[in-house]
């Protein structure tokens, strides 16, 4: 199935002179939401994987299912505020400012395999961020997941030494 006949592009979004990939027209196709889920799992059947952790909010909607198909526990990375339980944190960089990741502190044990998924791949900071506290916590990183990645962004070169795979390149 070509996925990326279910992704829109919306123009000046968030501002203007930014092309969004907007994926809610996947995400109202089952066939086309099973699809890129399948694909996920799949290329992740035969890895090592402890668990899958995944950042608020879209990161969320692959995570959970891809999660559930290869039967692994899901551990949610959160912007402040969120998490009941005692947490580890992460200040990192925006365009504009600093934001937080936060992680409960019993989320990945050490030494856990994870593999890392997000909707897109754009500046990479997002995942860099993502990676940096699991690590923080023990965690061994084994894989950065996408569904799409803007390779014009470069994202990768931020996430240098982990290995990255997108299932729709731009
Ligand atoms: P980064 O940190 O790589 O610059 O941005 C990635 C994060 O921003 C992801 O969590 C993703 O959800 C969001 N993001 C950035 N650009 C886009 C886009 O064009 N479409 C969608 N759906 N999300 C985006």
């Amino acid at each position: 199935m070509d996925l990326s006949r279910y992704i829109r592009d919306v123009s000046d979004f968030p501002k203007p002179g930014i092309l969004f990939k907007d994926i809610t027209p996947l995400l109202a196709d089952p066939a086309a939401f099973e699809a890129a889920v399948i694909q996920l799992a799949d290329h992740y059947a035969a890895a090592d994987v402890g668990a899958i952790a995944a950042a608020e909010a879209r990161g969320f909607l692959f995570a959970a299912p891809v999660a559930l198909r290869l039967r692994k526990p899901l551990v949610p990375l959160r912007k402040p505020g969120k998490l009941p339980y005692h947490t580890h944190s992460l200040k990192y960089d925006l365009e504009y400012g600093q934001t937080e990741l936060h992680m409960h502190t019993d989320g990945v044990a050490p030494g856990t395999k994870v593999l890392m998924i997000d909707d897109v791949l754009a500046t990479g900071g997002t995942m860099a961020a993502g990676c940096r506290l699991v690590e923080r916590a023990g965690g061994v990183v084994v894989g950065c997941a996408f569904l799409i990645e803007l390779g014009f962004l470069n994202g990768r070169a931020k996430l240098a030494g982990h290995d990255v795979f997108s299932l729709l390149m731009y």
